[in-house]
């Protein structure tokens, strides 16, 4: 079962989608990559999922990624006595650290945290950005703030705080509770909401070592700050656009979606572009124009992945979601220009052995016009920087590891194969040969490009380039 595209599609489980059948017809209908959303549902609703994700997985005989998003530091108010208010542009209200339910003058923000960040003309944004409070005063526990757009607040609304960076953890007890749960049930990617600073992977990954990949999910103008910093401790990006519109102008969403892309390709990290994509078709068997173009730009901009949040998790037409999605990109990848504009984007390749080799294998495969190409690895190295090369051709992946398999799911142009260690060269081009013409790539007389290690097995020594022909 291969895939006609070269962008993958993530698709988020949850309520509508949480029996074998409906994931199997999600994997069947083009979901790459299934994101176990942890702000929600329980871990036996996760466990539950996972093993029928792993199931499908072995009935359909193609390696499936699992990417498990933490939900971070999300900062909330308290409660009011009577359940919601609604503030005044223009009124006075306060935010304290009194737990005393709220009132239309004030309310609990059990953070303390925030207070300590705040400084006056910062700006609280709650309940994804429909009401806005300017600070005027602040202490350690309160903060005076002037309503400058109402509206209603009830019950425990998100709060964001975009103008500062807040001095808390990147993980919650809630994060580390799902993390360790997550890691044994045995997740392939790890994504860390809300991150702020380098240094926030880097807690991550010291707590994840090398059980999964890491992903940070881009939603503060912090990290856009430190985007280069943060790109390159990670394994992965998400453009996070549902939380990065509240807390930057969504006038500046789109240039930071390009901008984030395009460091992404430089450094060769895997890039998905998440939130609202097809949000319509939450209710809707068929998405707004409007969406179906949105999905196409990302395409364009030469993103690894686009998401699917409610749309897959909770929505009426799952499986008809990641089917449009599926037909817009692969609708995308046949146009004419599109090659054209993903090669004006395209990195230099660094000064290493491995980029030489695969600068090489992107050459070879358009001067041949090979069907395929196919590189080896163990950790996953060689084809991330195959994939940045963007090659012509799909990129079958052979790996004796199945969670290397498993994470490449992500990466664009990716087919992934777990298969045995091999240990020389002939048996590495026969291996390639038959993978091939086995996974549908390739028939008699077609050119294949080969790029592996040697030694094989030792992860780093991309060095070797091999051109075949299938006879
Ligand atoms: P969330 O992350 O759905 O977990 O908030 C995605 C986003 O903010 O866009
Ligand atoms: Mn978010």
């Amino acid at each position: 079962m291969r895939r006609q595209r070269n962008a993958k599609i993530v698709a988020t489980l949850g309520p509508a989608s949480s029996t074998h059948e409906t994931i199997r017809a999600l994997v069947e209908a083009g979901a790459d990559v299934f994101r176990f959303n942890f702000s929600h549902g329980s871990h036996a609703d996760h466990q539950e999922r996972l093993a029928i994700v792993r199931n499908v997985e072995r009935e359909l005989g193609r390696p499936i990624g699992v990417l498990l998003d933490l939900q971070g530091p999300k900062l909330r108010v308290g409660v009011f006595a009577e359940g919601k208010v609604v503030l005044e542009a223009g009124q006075g209200f306060r935010l304290d650290l009194d737990p005393t339910p709220g009132d239309t003058v004030r309310a609990p923000l059990p953070h303390p945290e925030i207070f300590a960040a705040l400084e006056p003309g910062a700006m609280l944004l709650i309940d994804d950005g429909r009401v806005w409070l300017e600070v005027q005063s602040c202490g350690p526990d309160f903060a005076e703030t002037r309503v400058t757009v109402g509206g209603p607040v009830s019950n425990r609304k998100g709060v964001n705080v975009p103008s500062v960076v807040l001095p808390i953890s990147p993980l919650t007890e809630k994060d580390r509770r799902d993390l360790a749960f997550g890691l044994d049930m045995g997740v392939d990617w790890v994504a860390l909401s809300f991150v702020q600073r380098p240094e926030d992977i880097d807690e991550l990954r010291g707590l994840v070592g090398n059980r999964a990949a890491v992903l940070a999910k881009l939603e503060k103008p912090a990290a856009i700050d430190a985007l280069e910093a943060i790109v390159e401790r990670c394994d992965g990006i998400m453009v996070a656009r549902g939380d990065l519109g509240v807390e930057v102008p969504p006038e500046r969403v789109p240039l930071l979606q390009k901008r984030i892309i395009h460091v992404c390709r430089r450094l060769g990290r895997p890039v998905i572009v998440a939130t609202h994509m097809l949000d319509s078709m939450v209710a809707a068997p068929v998405p707004t124009r409007a969406e179906a173009s949105d999905v196409a730009n990302a395409i364009y901009d030469g993103a690894d992945a686009v998401m699917l949040s409610a749309e897959s998790a909770s929505g009426q037409y799952p499986i008809e979601a990641v089917r449009m999605m599926d037909r817009i990109v692969r609708e995308v990848e046949h146009d004419p220009h599109y090659r054209s504009i993903i090669e004006t984007g395209h990195p230099q390749a660094d000064a290493t052995l491995a980029d030489a080799v695969c600068c090489a294998l992107r050459r070879v495969t358009h001067v041949l016009g090979a069907a395929a190409t196919v590189t080896y690895t163990s950790s996953g190295y060689t084809t991330l920087r195959a994939a940045r090369e963007r090659p012509e051709a799909p990129i079958l992946c052979l790996t004796p590891n199945i969670g290397t398999a498993r994470r490449l799911t992500l990466a664009w142009g990716v087919h992934p194969v777990h298969g045995e260690d091999i240990h020389d060269v002939a048996e590495m081009v026969e291996h390639a040969k038959s993978a091939a013409t086995e996974a549908g790539f390739v028939k008699t007389g077609d050119a294949l490009a080969i790029v592996a290690g040697i030694p094989f097995a030792h992860p780093g020594t991309t060095n070797l380039l091999h051109v075949t022909r299938i006879d």
